[in-house]
């Protein structure tokens, strides 16, 4: 596989499954996407699912050897598949300066200075901010989206 080839792979995402490859939305903070088909896979993979370079090859590379996403394991649940640079900080830290305008704003500000990784910064909503999980999984789409660097 030449890395040109992987640039123009396109098809369906695997990673609207949870557990695809091994990748496990609690163990590696995947965040799942809608089931759907892009032209540019190897950059949504980076993009949106935050994953690096050397695993979004590896992921390629199954992806045209026609390995089936929901047996093939890739990855263990102690890896680290997520760009780590990749952080957030909470939206209702009264630090954050670009907090998205909350319709009904139930959540208390908070104090948490630190950007989380995506994940951690979800279970932070639930936990610190008593927010539904689907709600916190929806405003932390926004974030990705809105915080979104084009490189
Ligand atoms: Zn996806
Ligand atoms: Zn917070």
């Amino acid at each position: 596989m030449t890395s040109l080839s992987a640039r123009k792979l396109s098809g369906e995402c695997p990673f609207w499954l949870d557990g695809a490859f091994g990748l496990k939305e609690d163990a590696h903070g995947m965040y799942l996407c809608a089931r759907r088909r892009y032209r540019e896979l190897p950059r949504h993979f980076i993009q949106f699912h935050k994953l690096t370079l050397s695993n979004v090859k590896k992921i390629c590379q199954a992806l045209e050897n026609d390995k089936d996403p929901s047996k093939e394991i890739l990855f263990q649940s102690n890896e680290l598949v997520i760009d780590q640079t990749n952080q957030f900080q909470c939206p209702f830290s009264k630090y954050n300066n670009q907090s998205p305008k909350m319709e009904n704003s139930i959540v208390r500000p908070c104090r948490t200075i630190k950007p989380k990784l995506p994940h951690t910064l979800c279970y932070h909503l639930v936990r610190d901010h008593g927010m539904a999980r689907s709600d916190a999984k929806n405003l932390m789409y926004k974030i990705r989206i809105n915080g979104q660097t084009l490189t």
